[in-house]
């Protein structure tokens, strides 16, 4: 694993977002909607293979919050928001990239 993509700091806020601190000095701050939005599990990609928003579902309570947060190993960030939806996995190397380039569409 390439050191400069380890996480040394983890923030969550959540209601706001999560921060994350690399090895090298990068942060990447990262908003509930992107994350939500972007989240990585198959039915979320599903959903935006076929140009629908993994978030907001219908029925879904609002506004968007994070209920947990917790380490998934060493590579990944496991979110549960409050809908119940906690398939995603956020490997820390795809958070850092959306911080650079933005989250997947
Ligand atoms: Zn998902």
């Amino acid at each position: 694993m390439d050191v400069s993509n380890e996480p040394v700091d983890l923030e969550v806020k959540r209601e706001e977002g999560v921060t994350i601190r690399f090895a090298d000095g990068h942060v990447a701050r990262i908003g509930l909607m992107e994350l939500r939005q972007g989240c990585p599990c198959a039915t979320c990609r599903a959903l935006r293979e076929r140009g629908e928003d993994g978030w907001p579902r219908p029925g879904a309570p609002e506004p968007l919050r994070i209920t947990d947060a917790q380490f998934h190993g060493a590579y990944a960030l496991q979110i549960t928001w409050n809908d119940g939806h906690r398939t995603g996995l956020y490997p820390f190397e795809a958070l850092r990239r959306w911080s650079v380039s933005g989250p997947p569409r």
